[in-house]
């Protein structure tokens, strides 16, 4: 098996929307905001490629969207999905499978794109789409709160192309590919743990966007449900500092990955590193 990160470049959202309920003068020594107290996000997702199986995890937001929508988001860096793919020598219909994390625009909205008669279809031709029962029904239902990010046009032609498949508990999707489900941000989403080489890398997707948001108390106020995340979250520090996990990030623009440590305040950062160093250093 071989893992890369596939950059689809950065995005901006308010630094108080993305840490809760933590005060700026604490939150903003971990992860600066601008004077428009807006952070500079990563779209970090990940290529993992087993024989003739290559999988992709989540596609940032794509380029459909109109400049109304992408005004707000301040899209920057130069790195896209279709050149992070090329440069590893693959395009979008080598892609065969695709798991997507939650159906959040920031995450699924590569998945989509216009064809020459400007009609939605899947990007990835020869692709199946996995993610779990339980978001696909949330994001088809959307409750108004979550609404402005669930974007019809990013669920609607998976299904009508038939390449959908949905799976309702922890599941092993592919041999070393386990999908585990967490509610806490939204119903249903799916946290990859991928094994290789007797570790376990973990695609924390919006579980923990980034390594600022380690300590117990900095959770998204996105999040649907709060209490449920921390009650998530001690279950899975546990799990983690047990048998060692490798936290991958997706939107931390400082912070690939890291791996964890137990200290008096609390689990936080032991060393952090690119998943390329790491497996380049055989670490594993
Ligand atoms: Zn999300």
């Amino acid at each position: 098996m071989e893992i890369f990160a596939i950059e689809t470049g950065n995005f901006k959202l308010d630094g108080g929307a993305m840490f809760g309920v933590v005060p700026k003068v604490m939150w903003n020594k971990l992860y600066p905001a601008d004077e428009n107290n807006l952070c500079n996000w990563a779209l970090r997702c990940m290529l993992v490629v087993e024989g003739e199986r290559k999988i992709l995890i989540d596609n940032g937001i794509g380029d459909k969207q109109d400049e109304k929508f992408l005004k707000n988001y301040y899209l920057n860096g130069s790195d896209t999905l279709k050149s992070s793919i090329a440069n590893l020598g693959y395009s979008f219909d080598d892609i065969t499978d695709v798991v997507l994390t939650h159906l959040h625009f920031d995450h699924c909205g590569g998945s989509i794109k216009y064809n020459e008669k400007m009609e939605l279809i899947p990007a990835f031709s020869n692709a199946t789409y996995h993610t779990s029962k339980q978001q696909w029904e949330w994001a088809s239902n959307p409750n108004r709160r979550e609404k402005a990010s669930f974007l019809y046009e990013n669920i609607a032609p998976i299904k009508e192309s038939g390449q959908l498949n949905l799976f309702d508990s922890d599941t092993e999707l592919f041999p070393g590919f386990v999908a585990k489900l967490f509610n806490g941000h939204t119903d249903g989403q799916v946290v990859p743990h991928i094994h290789i080489n007797g570790r376990t890398i973990v695609y924390c997707a919006d579980f923990f966007p980034s390594a600022a948001h380690l300590p117990m108390p900095y959770i998204c106020g996105y999040d649907t449900r709060p209490l449920i995340t921390l009650e998530e979250r001690k279950q899975f520090f546990k799990e983690a500092l047990d048998n060692d996990y490798i936290l991958f990030f997706e939107h931390d623009i400082f912070h690939e990955c890291c791996d964890l440590e137990d200290t008096e305040k609390g689990v936080r950062p032991k060393e952090f590193f690119t998943l390329r160093d790491f497996l380049i250093e055989d670490k594993v």
